[in-house]
C-alpha cells in the first residue's frame, strides 16, 4: 500500500501499460485520474479496478495544451492534490526509410510522445513544487536508447523523453520533486498488436523477444511494477534516471551467431 493517501495522474490509461499501471497503483491504495483520448478504453480500465478504488476519467489529447491545463485543474478540484504523474500516452508512427520521412508525421509523433509529457510536467509541477513533494515517471522506450526498436520519429521522440526526464529532474530536484523514466522493451499491448498478430499468423511468436537476455517479451504488469517503484518512496533518492525494463535487451550487443 505504498500509495495510500496519494493521487496519481496516468496518461494513456485506456490500454496496455497505462491500464496495468492504473491497476497496480490502485491496488496499492492510490486515487487515480485516468487520462486517454479513448473514452471506451478508459471505461474498460475503470471497470478493472478494485471496487474500492476512486478514479476520475478524463478524455483528452495529451498534445493539446489548453486541454492538459484544464485536466490538471479538474484533478486538483476533485482531489486537492497530485502526488504522482505518469506520462505514458504514446503513439508508434510506423517505419519509413530515412529518405521518406514525413514532416507532418514527425510533428504528430513528437507532439504526443514528447510535447505531451512536457505539457503535463509544466502544468503539474507548480503544484508539486509548492508542496515540495511529487514523483513523475515518463514512459520512454528502448527505442530512445538504440536504433532498431521503432521508426525514426518514434525513436527520436523517446530519446527526447529520456532527456526531458533529466532536464526536468534538474529543474525540480531542489523542490524535492523526482523525475524518472522507464524504457520498456517489447511488450504486448494495443500499440504492438500488429507485430503480435503478424507473428501469430506466421508461427513466429516464439521469435518475439528472443534477442533479449531473458529470451522473452515483457508483460504490461512488469512495466507497471517498475513505474510503481520509481513513483514510490522506495525510489526516494533516485531522480533523472531512465531505467530499461527490457529483459536485458539493451545490456547486450547480442550479435547473431556469436553465441553457441
Ligand atoms: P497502447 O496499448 O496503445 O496504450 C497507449 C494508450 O495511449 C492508448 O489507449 C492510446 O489510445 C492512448 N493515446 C495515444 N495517443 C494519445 C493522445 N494524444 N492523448 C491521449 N491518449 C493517447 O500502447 P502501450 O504499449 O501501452 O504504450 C504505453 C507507452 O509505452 C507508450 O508511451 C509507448 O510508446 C511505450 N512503450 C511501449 C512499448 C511496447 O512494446 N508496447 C515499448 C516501449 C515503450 P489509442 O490506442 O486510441 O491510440
Amino acid at each position: 500500500m505504498r500509495f495510500q493517501g496519494c493521487v496519481a495522474i496516468i496518461t494513456g490509461a485506456g490500454s496496455g501499460i497505462g491500464r496495468a499501471t492504473a491497476r497496480r497503483l490502485a491496488d496499492e491504495g492510490a486515487r487515480l485520474a485516468l487520462i486517454d483520448w479513448s473514452a471506451e478504453g478508459l471505461a474498460e480500465t475503470a471497470s478493472l479496478l478494485p471496487a474500492t478504488a476512486e478514479a476520475l476519467t478524463l478524455v483528452l489529447d495529451v498534445s493539446d495544451e489548453p486541454a492538459v491545463e484544464k485536466a490538471v485543474a479538474e484533478v486538483l478540484e476533485r482531489f486537492g492534490q497530485i502526488d504522482v504523474l505518469c506520462n505514458n500516452a504514446g503513439v508508434a508512427g510506423g517505419h519509413m526509410d530515412i529518405t521518406e520521412q514525413d514532416r507532418a508525421q514527425w510533428e504528430r509523433v513528437l507532439g504526443v510522445n514528447l510535447i505531451g509529457p512536457m505539457l503535463f510536467i509544466k502544468h503539474v509541477s507548480p503544484h508539486m513544487r509548492a508542496r515540495r513533494k511529487g514523483a513523475i515517471v515518463n514512459t520512454a522506450s528502448v527505442a530512445g536508447i538504440r536504433s532498431g526498436a521503432g521508426g525514426n520519429a518514434y525513436s527520436a521522440s523517446k530519446a527526447g523523453v529520456i532527456n526531458l526526464t533529466m532536464t526536468a529532474a534538474c529543474d525540480l530536484g531542489e523542490a524535492g520533486v523526482r523525475v524518472n523514466a522507464v524504457c520498456p522493451g517489447l511488450v504486448e499491448t494495443g500499440m504492438t498488436k500488429p507485430v503480435f498478430d503478424y507473428a501469430r499468423a506466421n508461427d513466429k511468436v516464439h521469435k518475439l523477444g528472443s534477442r533479449c537476455e531473458l529470451r522473452r517479451y515483457g508483460r504490461p504488469e512488469e512495466i507497471a511494477a517498475a513505474i510503481a517503484f520509481l513513483a514510490s518512496d522506495d525510489a526516494s533518492y533516485i531522480t533523472g534516471q531512465a531505467l530499461p525494463v527490457d529483459g536485458g535487451n539493451t545490456a547486450s550487443l547480442n550479435m547473431p551467431g556469436m553465441k553457441v
